[in-house]
């Protein structure tokens, strides 16, 4: 380090060079300078090897590595170095003190360094009012443009006020002013100090103009604006900064777009702050980092739920009611309970009645008459089947630690309608399970709940969801399966299965225009027949709803619309010919038929998840030891029911004439077919005992009989369920009379009165009823009561 001794050296004419890249100096001024061209590390040295003088030149363009004669600007300042230190990596700095304005006259050399001759400019002494005034004026902006928050320390201000040239007060505020270089450069260049002083006024000015008007939008900023519209308006101008900077890239513009998303997404204010932050983290990680993505995803999620999109609802019940009917044919009770319950949701304008729960069958029209509530409220409408949903994580979603963690179900339906206030059907509910990956139930609880349901967490999202404007409706096909937690928090409502009538009525009126429409077709092209209805309800289905009915007209129309593609346009009548030919040989025959006259086999009547059926007993016997086989995959209370039975007959052996020594040497064998499919229950206990007496009796039953009732070892018949599909069913498959327990008598109401019309219904009270009702006389040839020979 070198100190400079003697400062007031007269300026020589011939100096070495450095020329400025971003910087200006100006006479009676201090600034370091770094020192780092190789050109100018040469020049420094030769500077402090005389008298310390240098003449310090700006540059026209900063980024000029190695700038010639034209390369520089012609005014610049003679400088004195005050001091020097090398640094390490063979650069240097400096402090240089601004001596005198000059102007270059000559390039003297340019190798190994450039050398100048310069002239030094004198400046005239100046010292009128109005100069006097213009300096005041200055100074007095100078000091406004620190209170608008301009960087300027006290003790510059303080020396801004005791300068008494012009000239050099113009320099120091340009100075300090902290202008561009190119303005610098004009206040060096302005010889005149009145000149001078009216630039650096003019500089001044508009820094101060700049200056107001952003404390003017500040203060709007703050008294207008909520902190968060504050931090989009800072976001905004940092973002227009970041443009011009050129430093707003596409990770920008996406974190961008992901506020104003949350902005417009309507979420809750805790919601919104948890996504912000995460767009925050989001941001602040590197784009490669795996977990962007996840967080992208969590985002987009977040964003796309319907916060607070609701769908108008209109409610009227007339039109409702209109609606029903216009999409469902029959059904009264239910259409009625429907606009009951909507009536009261309409008066208390509240979701907080019990759940409608539709049970019945397959295709009787649950999920259909979900659509139709959800059309007369003009809301959307969701289905989701929850058959063989074993997993909690399937209606509430994993947590986001997995990998691949995904929103549950009921987020998922809820985002793709987009709306908060849908109809929601949970289908299937009776076929929820449980095991070890969770309680689905439980979760489905709280969503039902409407005192939970306002904050539906899904494990995913890990924020609550107002679920309290959705309406829930649920179906099943079997009460009794239903979980006993949610059974409480539904109201049942029956969807028992069709009549044949009622099935050709609908097909009629419903499935058929409908399926014409689908397939192109008009009733002129195609024109089903009652009887070729009739024809497909009898031979090509055998169910308590509708959907195979559906299924077989559509095929029907399936083949009419390949026959017109091909050119022929004749028009058809489904009779029941032309079905044959259509849908091939008949898939089903009347049951009846098929086992007519034989002793030993009885036709029951039970009730599955698919509706009221028709289940036959069939009895055999082979020489043995008394004993009892049952087979048909009856489980217990059957089994029980079976050994009842016989039992009772035995006891009675005397009465019927059976020889009871013979009984000893025969074992029974009774087997419900269908062995595939397990059977429970004790209603087929008089059916048993009727199969096991005509069997023994050798004593055929009537063909169209059916039966149903549960029986006690006193010879009593006893209650049992489902009436009403079991009478359906036995009227499908064709029965004429019907034995049933005296005890369900009430159960008749509920019976349309077309199936009660045609069949002929006995009441049981004791089993002793039961064989003059049924029995045919005893083939000939064969004494069964005989001992064997
Ligand atoms: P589920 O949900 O009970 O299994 P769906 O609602 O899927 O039955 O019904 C099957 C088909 O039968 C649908 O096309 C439906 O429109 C039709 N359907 C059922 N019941 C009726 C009815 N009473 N009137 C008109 N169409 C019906």
């Amino acid at each position: 380090m070198s100190t400079a001794d003697d400062m007031k050296d007269p300026i020589p004419e011939v100096m070495p060079l450095i020329p400025l890249r971003d910087l200006v100096l100006f006479p009676n001024l201090v600034v370091p300078l770094f020192v780092g061209r190789e050109k100018s590390i040469v020049a420094l040295e030769e500077a402090m090897r005389g008298d310390h003088h240098v003449a310090l030149v700006a540059q026209l363009l900063p980024d000029t590595q190695e700038p010639g004669v034209a390369d520089l600007h012609v005014v610049g300042c003679v400088g004195t170095v005050l001091q020097e230190l090398k640094l390490p990596d063979g650069t240097a700095k400096a402090l240089v003190e601004g001596v005198a304005r000059m102007r270059i006259v000559e390039f003297v050399s340019m190798e190994p360094y450039m050398q100048v001759r310069v002239e030094v400019v004198e400046e005239a002494a100046t010292s009128d009012l109005e100069t006097t005034a213009l300096m005041r004026a200055l100074v007095g902006d100078f000091e406004k443009a620190a209170e608008l928050g301009k960087p300027i320390p006290q003790e510059v201000l303080m020396a801004a006020g005791a300068i008494e040239e012009p000239g050099r007060l113009a320099d120091f505020i340009a100075f300090h002013l902290n202008l561009k270089s190119e303005e610098k450069q004009v206040v060096l260049e302005a010889i005149e100090p009145r000149d001078r002083l009216d630039k650096a006024s003019l500089f001044l000015h508009k820094e101060l103009q700049i200056l107001e008007l952003g404390s003017k939008i500040q203060n709007r900023v703050k008294e207008s604006m909520s902190a968060s519209q504050r931090e989009y308006f800072l976001r905004e101008q940092l973002k227009a900064i970041q443009q011009e900077l050129g430093s707003y890239d596409e990770v920008q513009a996406e974190m961008d777009e992901y506020r104003s998303k949350i902005a417009d997404a309507g979420m809750p204010e805790a919601v919104e702050e948890k996504a912000l932050k995460e767009v925050g983290r989001l941001e602040k990680m590197p784009s490669a980092a795996a977990e962007t993505g996840v967080i992208r995803t969590y985002l987009d999620w977040l964003v796309g739920l319907p916060w607070t999109t609701e769908d108008d609802e209109k409610l009227d019940l007339v039109e409702a009611k209109r609606i029903l009917d216009e999409d469902h044919y029959g059904l009264e009770k239910v259409k009625e309970r429907i606009l009951e319950y909507l009536a009261v949701h309409k008066l208390t304008n509240a979701q907080r009645g019990p759940i409608l729960c539709f049970v019945g069958p397959p295709g009787v029209g649950k999920t259909s008459i979900g659509k139709s509530i959800a059309r007369s409220l003009g809301r959307k409408f969701i289905r989701m089947s929850l058959g063989g949903v074993r997993d909690e994580a399937e209606i509430r979603g994993h947590r986001r630690t997995y990998v691949g963690a995904l929103p549950g179900r009921i987020i998922q339906s809820i985002s793709t309608v987009h709306t908060r206030n849908p109809v929601f059907m949970m289908d299937e509910i009776d076929k929820v399970g449980v095991d070890f990956r969770g309680d689905p139930t439980s979760a489905l609880l709280e969503v039902l709940d409407p005192e939970q349901n306002f904050a539906f967490q899904d494990h995913y999202l890990d924020v609550p969801l107002d679920l309290s404007q959705t309406m829930f409706l649920a179906t099943a096909n079997d009460r009794s399966t239903i979980p006993q937690a949610l059974y409480d928090r539904l109201e049942v409502i029956e969807v028992p299965g069709y009549t044949r009538a009622e099935k050709f009525h609908i097909a009629k009126d419903f499935l058929v225009p409908k399926q014409l429409e689908q397939h192109g077709l008009t009733d002129e092209r195609l024109d089903f027949t009652d009887e070729g209805i009739y024809t497909i309800i009898d031979y090509y289905t055998r169910e308590a709803g509708v959907r195979g009915l559906e299924r077989q007209v559509a095929a029907v129309c399936r083949q009419k619309t390949m026959r017109l593609a091909e050119g022929d346009d004749v028009a058809t009548q489904v009779t029941r010919d032309t079905c044959e030919s259509i849908l091939g040989p008949y898939v089903h025959r009347p049951q009846v038929a098929e086992r007519r006259g034989s002793p030993g086999v009885v036709a029951g009547l039970s009730v599955t998840p698919a509706g009221g059926d028709i289940l036959f007993v069939e009895c055999t016997k082979m020489p043995g030891k008394g004993q009892i086989i049952l087979t048909g995959n009856m489980k217990s209370v059957m089994q029980e029911s079976a050994n009842t039975a016989v039992s009772f007959v035995r006891s009675k052996a005397e009465r019927l004439m059976l020889d009871p020594d013979w009984l000893k040497n025969i074992d029974l064998h009774l087997h419900l077919p269908k062995g595939g499919v397990p059977k429970d229950g004790p209603s087929a206990g008089v059916t048993m005992f009727t199969a096991v007496a005509s069997l023994l009796l050798n004593a055929p039953v009537k063909p169209d009989v059916a039966m149903t009732g549960e029986i006690s070892l006193r010879g009593k018949v006893l209650p049992v369920g489902g009436i009403k599909e079991k009478l359906l069913a036995a009227h499908r498959a064709g029965m004429k009379e019907v034995l049933m327990p005296k005890q369900n008598e009430r159960d008749l109401d509920e019976v349309p009165k077309e199936i009660k019309d045609d069949l002929s219904i006995h009441l049981l009270s004791t089993m002793d009823q039961i064989l003059p009702l049924v029995l045919l006389p005893p083939l000939v040839g064969e004494r069964p009561s005989l001992p064997p020979e």
